[in-house]
């Protein structure tokens, strides 16, 4: 028998058997926003959650340690197409808000108004979206970032973009207290940062929900057309020596509906894995992949002080692209810079004086996620020739930008391109190669897989929130986002999750 308000680690030994009135499957952005409105409803909840729990004092300080406890199979999950892109996500509780940047941005009407359009108008509309972050923005602690959590490594790219009369700002993070630490990817160890595990997944537990971690959901049971709970087994984090990584077996009988929130890998391959059949099942997968420029300026920036991200530019938004700052730790720097021999050395002695700056653009391109014959998702996806383009241009940007804020070279990294280039080089940007195996991509804004739509053979979740076909089994995480947003996407994935709860709780006696 197991108390409510617990949290339930690794087992070995008799299988584990919990009941509740609703299931929710991964406790990241999307899981836990879902679960805390559940109980705060009055409902009893058990949050299943694939990754172990970690608290902020024993986050790893070093990327090798956050790669071990705290990232996604230790960041080896790719993209494949043309070329590899990695994609970057955690597993742990709290999901990837341990380790992002926290920027929070309101979803932009003109990607409600594009929703409306596949028939999710009623439901998200631009009112319903807004209370709603308007409501996260005071629970999560949103402050403007200034002073020491700029510094110069953000402060250079506001200068350069005023100097240009171009749109720039410090962002708004959900970090009231960033001291400015640059450590968001291994984890805030201050507890600055309002990752899920510090305030919703502690809340469930406090109004007496259950937290199974090391958990990972193997299948959601539906009978009869309706979802009843989820199954699957332990599994060690950490096993030592002589110590056995899969523990004891575990399933979720949910009384009224099993919520997913696994994220746009995870909740696609795991209803495949538990026979739901749909055309649209792991269709629709997108991504805001990204590339970033490094200035290398005459003086010392220190881009690992201040906080990881703190400032960005809208201004070419409608050109399909925004423009942020981003420091590395070293260890990451150093896999970005490149090349060999003395250049190697030489790059890495100037790593203090370097500033890095990203593009990520709202690509066009659709891919697609599948369950992988071990378990693991298999993510096929390639950014369009219009997708590099749009790369292309927001790195010719923030060159110019680097040189504007008093750069003496930029590392462009893209393969074709000369590894270094001076102020009157630029051209070589604007005729750089479109194949999109010649940039360093990376994938941090996950989309699509069950995504939410009037058609059905483009969606696996209707306009009523119930993946089709299934009685109370609803997404509520990235997964069921239908469009890119050309923002960051935490602030809409955490409002649309609070919605669909919300919704499956009034609608409760109507199902
Ligand atoms: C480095 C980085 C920086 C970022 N910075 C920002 C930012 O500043 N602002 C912003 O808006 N967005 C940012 N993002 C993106 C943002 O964090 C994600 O879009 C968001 O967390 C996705 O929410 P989610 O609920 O879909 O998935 P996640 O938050 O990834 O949560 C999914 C959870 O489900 C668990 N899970 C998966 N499969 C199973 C299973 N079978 N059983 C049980 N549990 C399972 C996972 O372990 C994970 O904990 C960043 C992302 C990265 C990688
Ligand atoms: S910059 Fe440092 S203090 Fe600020 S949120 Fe990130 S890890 Fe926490």
């Amino acid at each position: 028998m197991i108390a409510p308000g617990t949290h339930l680690a690794f087992q070995t030994g008799a299988p584990v058997e919990l009941e509740a009135d609703y299931v929710v499957v991964g406790s990241g952005a999307g899981g836990a926003a879902a679960a805390a409105t559940l109980v705060r409803a009055g409902r009893s909840v058990c949050v299943v959650e694939r990754g172990p729990w970690r608290d902020p004092q024993h986050y790893p300080l070093s990327v090798y340690g956050a790669m071990r406890d705290l990232w996604s199979d230790w960041g080896t999950l790719f993209a494949r197409g043309r070329s590899m892109i990695p994609i970057l996500q955690a597993s742990c509780v709290g999901g990837t808000t341990v380790i992002n940047s926290a920027i929070v941005v309101r979803t932009p009407p003109a990607v409600l108004a594009e929703w409306a359009e596949l028939g999710l108008g009623e439901v998200f509309s631009e009112a319903a979206v807004g209370a709603e972050q308007e409501a996260l923005e005071r629970e999560l602690g949103v402050t403007r970032m200034h002073g020491r959590q700029l510094m110069e490594h953000s402060e250079a790219l506001l200068r350069a973009l005023r100097s240009r009369g171009l749109e720039g700002h410090a962002l708004d993070r959900s970090a009231r207290d960033c001291i400015g630490s640059g450590q968001c990817l291994q984890g805030c160890r201050e507890g600055a940062k309002t990752s899920t595990n510090l305030c919703w997944v502690p809340e469930v537990i406090t109004r007496g929900g259950t937290v199974l971690s090391c958990a990972p959901v193997g299948r959601v049971t539906i009978e009869r057309g309706r979802a009843v709970g989820v199954s699957g087994r332990f599994v060690h984090p950490a096993p030592r020596r002589g110590e056995r990584r899969r523990g004891a077996r575990f399933s979720v009988r949910a009384r009224r509906g099993v919520l997913l929130a696994a994220s746009a890998t995870g909740s696609a391959p795991l209803l495949e894995r538990s026979g739901v059949r749909s055309a649209a099942l792991g269709r629709g997968w997108r991504g805001q992949p990204g590339a970033a420029m490094i200035g290398v300026y005459p003086h010392e920036v220190r881009m690992e002080r201040g906080t990881t991200q703190g400032a960005a530019s809208l201004a070419y938004r409608s050109e399909g692209f925004k423009l942020e700052s981003l420091s590395l730790p070293l260890e990451l720097l150093a896999a970005r810079v490149g090349g060999a021999g003395h250049r190697y050395a030489r790059a890495l002695e100037e790593a203090p004086r370097m500033a890095m700056w990203v593009a990520a653009v709202r690509a066009q391109a659709q891919g697609v996620v599948r369950a992988g014959r071990f378990g693991q998702p298999v993510v096929r996806y390639a950014p369009s020739r219009a997708d590099t383009e749009r790369l292309r241009a927001g790195l010719g940007r923030l060159a110019r930008l680097h040189f504007d804020a008093g750069a003496e070279k930029v590392l462009p990294g893209i393969h074709g391109v000369a590894p270094e280039l001076g102020p009157d080089e630029l051209g070589a940007l604007e005729s750089a190669p479109l194949d999109n195996r010649c940039y360093t991509w990376v994938l941090s804004h996950l989309f699509g897989g069950c995504v939410m739509g009037k058609d059905p053979r483009r969606s696996v979740v209707a306009p009523d929130l119930h993946v089709r076909g299934v009685r109370g089994l609803h997404v509520v995480d990235a997964a069921c986002l239908p469009t890119t947003l050309g923002v960051n996407p935490q602030h809409t994935i955490m409002a649309v999750a609070r919605i669909i709860a919300a919704r499956v709780v009034n609608e409760e006696n109507v199902a």
